[in-house]
């Protein structure tokens, strides 16, 4: 379950991480009284690079926030449009650095991850610190870092490391990233952003789980981020064989996705945007079988992906069910290919892996 940054930012907070102090603002909603300028406006969407698609506005007036608030509740981003924005004072920023804990599950630890270049650009950096983390290791963990961020005060570091690790177990979370964790002019830091993953399996433990998008990711879950072919199938038991056929088939599988029942152009296209996060996949593979999905929604949703996602990889479709002819017709009109089996698109998924390489 992937939270919204306010959220994310209240859970880092009560664990005594460094926060902006935030207003938290939904439509038609007037906080005028109680903001200060200049003012940072940032769209609560549940994805990440918002800064880049225009989500993160800083505003000096009462005029410049209406126009924000205007354009941010109406922009979309990677198939979200906010519900609501959060507006904090804006930071005298000295340095933008990367932090994070995460669980990583090929080596069945908690990791810290970290590098001295944070912000909009930090998936182009290379050479990542991580590390296995445990109590005992943080006070050593945390004096590398502090190395890394070229920072003298050892302590400083050692207090975010040592909250955002109790912070990352007592709440079962999946990763905790604050990207940037900024060096204000003052040399305090602070959490500029927050991305927090908490783990569904722990729900049962957690009665107070209460967040907005908790509906967004609950058939979707992350394998490994580096995968190189994304799946979307449709019933939990053909997206599990369907993982498991692209593992056969001997490629790396991103992520297991079940559309559900009720998939429509909308989520399927949420589900394209949220692949678009994975760097390395080289393709995508879909498997529909469809009962009360109907094929015809899946191929709008195929369509819509291809016209609006830049960069979108080759597409290896299966579909069969209920319209399947109706969806044939718009694939076609759009010169968009389907397979007759999920071996088909298999090897053929393969053979774009390889050409890929190739090149
Ligand atoms: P993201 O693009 O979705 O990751 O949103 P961020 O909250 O990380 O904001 C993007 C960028 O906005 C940051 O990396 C900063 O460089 C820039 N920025 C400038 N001033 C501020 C500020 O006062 N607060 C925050 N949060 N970001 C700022
Ligand atoms: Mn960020």
């Amino acid at each position: 379950m992937r939270l919204l940054e306010y959220e994310a930012k209240q859970i880092l907070g009560n664990a005594g991480l460094p926060v902006p102090p935030g207003l938290v603002m939904r439509q038609d909603e007037s906080l005028e009284a109680r903001i200060t300028f200049p003012v940072v406006v940032k769209s609560q969407v549940p994805v990440g690079g918002r800064g880049k698609a225009g989500g993160v506005v800083i505003v000096e007036t009462i005029e410049e926030l209406q126009t924000a608030t205007d354009t941010l509740f109406g922009l979309d981003i990677k198939g979200f449009t906010p519900q609501s924005l959060l507006l904090e004072p804006k930071l005298a920023i000295a340095d933008e650095r990367y932090l994070s804990i995460l669980l990583n599950r090929e080596t069945a630890s908690i990791q810290l991850v970290a590098h001295k270049d944070g912000g909009v650009e930090v998936e182009s950096n290379t050479g990542f610190y991580r590390e296995d983390i445990t109590p005992e290791s943080i006070p050593v963990l945390s004096r590398k870092v502090a190395e890394l961020f070229g920072e003298e005060n050892e302590t400083a570091i050692q207090d975010i490391v040592t909250n955002l690790y109790e912070c990352f177990t007592a709440n079962d979370a999946l990763l905790m990233e604050i990207n940037p964790l900024v060096r204000i002019q003052s040399g305090a830091y602070v959490c500029a952003d927050a991305k927090i993953e908490l783990d569904d399996a722990a729900r049962f433990r957690h009665k107070d789980w209460n967040f907005e998008e908790k509906r967004l990711d609950a058939n979707f879950v992350t394998l490994d981020e580096n995968g190189e072919v994304a799946t979307i199938a449709n019933g939990a038991g053909l997206a599990m064989a369907t993982v498991d056929a692209v593992a056969g088939a001997g490629m790396k599988p991103a992520n297991f996705l079940d559309v559900g029942g009720g998939a429509n152009k909308e989520s399927v296209l949420k589900a394209f945007n949220r692949i678009m996060e994975y760097k390395n996949v080289r393709a995508i593979v879909i498997n529909i079988f469809a009962g009360i999905t109907r094929c015809d929604e899946v191929a709008r949703a195929i369509i819509a992906a291809r016209e609006e996602i830049d960069s979108l990889p080759p597409l290896f479709i299966r579909l069969a069910g209920t319209n399947f002819e109706e969806a044939a017709v718009l694939l076609k009109e759009k010169d968009i290919a389907t397979l007759a089996t999920l071996e088909a698109c298999l090897d053929a998924a393969n053979e774009q892996i390889s050409k890929a390489e190739v090149n």
